[in-house]
């Protein structure tokens, strides 16, 4: 007796036709829905980590600041450093050598590249702990209006634009402005080296006006969801670009289809998921949440392209996430591309004169950084 595929019996009605208002309340006046709990218990672990490296990280300078050496430098603070990890990056590609100032840096920053190019930007939707935070805020947001709010499309588009502007800035700055003796003075300058102490005296010591423009970045982003991520980030706007390369993409089957719109509706960064047969958007973060909340299974998958097309399940898309990323930690720990060669003695003398102005940062300028005396 041959068996009934399981797809009949979940299969609703299909092509019904709604009009364009309905469809938008179905899209903007859903509810705020359950994420996929792999991906929750992968964010959840990674900010959890993030915040054991932020703290032990601050206990350890404090020790230095009373001139002793105890506690332990967490390597991993240095994914907080983009910008010296891109400077990393282009000495690495021109000169082959690959800096040990900040290795953690350039290896975070080098996996999440390369998470853009394998697998879409999951590493906005499944690592990054401000993309899980701006996440937490739109959800909230979702519940206190029971709506999800969109700028218009003219002035979306216009404030998108702003954050390849800034991937546009460091780039030029970085691959363009920078000679290879810059990018090596700037890479073993004083700043450079103390620049992951610099960041947290910023945060324990910070301004009014830092504080008003982080508050008001958390206010926006309640307001208007992912405000920072889909506005502002340049990180984002490199692994969005480098996620049109990915051999994954979200594929949907008009077959199966039944234009139910709730792909559309929990789609953090608002693409028609239900109108596209391919998403193709820079803005596709990877979530998965679309593929999770279609009602019809094989409607909406994740699908490998070229002529061996696959379907990849979430749950193996949730592997391929921890062990790329984490994986790639324990290889580079393996092979000593982790630990500073900086050591804990250099860091004790660099903090007790950390207010010399050979630290200061020439802003808004490339630096001509001779070498240290
Ligand atoms: S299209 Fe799907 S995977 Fe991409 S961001 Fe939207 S919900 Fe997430
Ligand atoms: S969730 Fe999207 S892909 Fe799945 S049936 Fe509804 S409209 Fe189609």
């Amino acid at each position: 007796m041959e068996m009934e595929p399981r797809i009949e019996v979940i299969r609703r009605e299909p092509h019904v036709d709604i009009d364009r208002n309905e469809r938008r309340d179905l899209v903007f006046r859903s509810v705020a829905r359950r994420p996929l709990t792999a991906r929750l218990a992968v964010q959840l672990v990674t900010l959890a980590v993030v915040i054991f490296i932020g703290w032990q990280f601050a206990v350890w300078v404090g020790h230095l600041e009373q001139g002793r050496i105890a506690g332990t430098r967490p390597p991993g603070v240095e994914g907080f450093l983009p910008i010296s990890a891109l400077i990393s990056l282009r000495h690495l590609l021109v000169t082959g050598d690959f800096s040990r100032i900040h290795p953690a840096g350039l290896m975070i920053f080098s996996l999440a590249m390369l998470s853009g190019l394998l697998l879409k930007k999951a590493f906005c939707s499944w690592l990054c702990p401000i993309g899980t935070a701006s996440e937490w805020l739109a959800r909230t947001s979702h519940r206190v209006f029971g709506r999800r709010i969109k700028l218009p499309r003219w002035l979306d588009y216009t404030l998108m634009s702003l954050k390849y502007l800034l991937l546009g800035y460091f780039i030029f700055a970085v691959f363009i402005q920078m000679s290879p003796t810059q990018l090596a003075h700037f890479i073993d300058s004083p700043y450079n080296k103390v620049a992951d102490i610099m960041m947290l005296h910023f945060f324990q010591h910070i301004s009014t006006v830092a504080l008003t423009v982080i508050g008001a970045l958390v206010v926006l982003s309640f307001l208007v969801p992912y405000f920072w991520c889909r506005f502002l980030c340049p990180y984002g706007a490199l692994l969005g670009i480098l996620s049109w390369l990915s051999p994954l993409k979200i594929r949907r089957d008009t077959d199966y289809c039944t234009d139910c719109t709730g792909c559309a509706a929990v789609c953090p960064s608002f693409i028609a998921v239900d109108r596209k047969l391919t998403v193709n958007s820079p803005e596709c973060t990877g979530c998965l949440e679309c593929v999770h909340h279609c009602p019809v299974g094989p409607a909406l998958e994740v699908r490998t392209i070229g002529r061996w097309r696959r379907t990849v399940r979430p749950a193996v898309f949730a592997a391929a996430v921890v062990l790329l990323f984490y994986g790639g930690i324990g290889m580079a720990k393996l092979t000593g591309h982790w630990r500073t060669a900086i050591t804990d003695r250099e860091f004790l003398q660099r903090v007790q004169e950390i207010d010399d102005p050979k630290y200061y940062h020439a802003r808004g300028e490339v630096p001509d950084y001779g070498p240290e005396d």
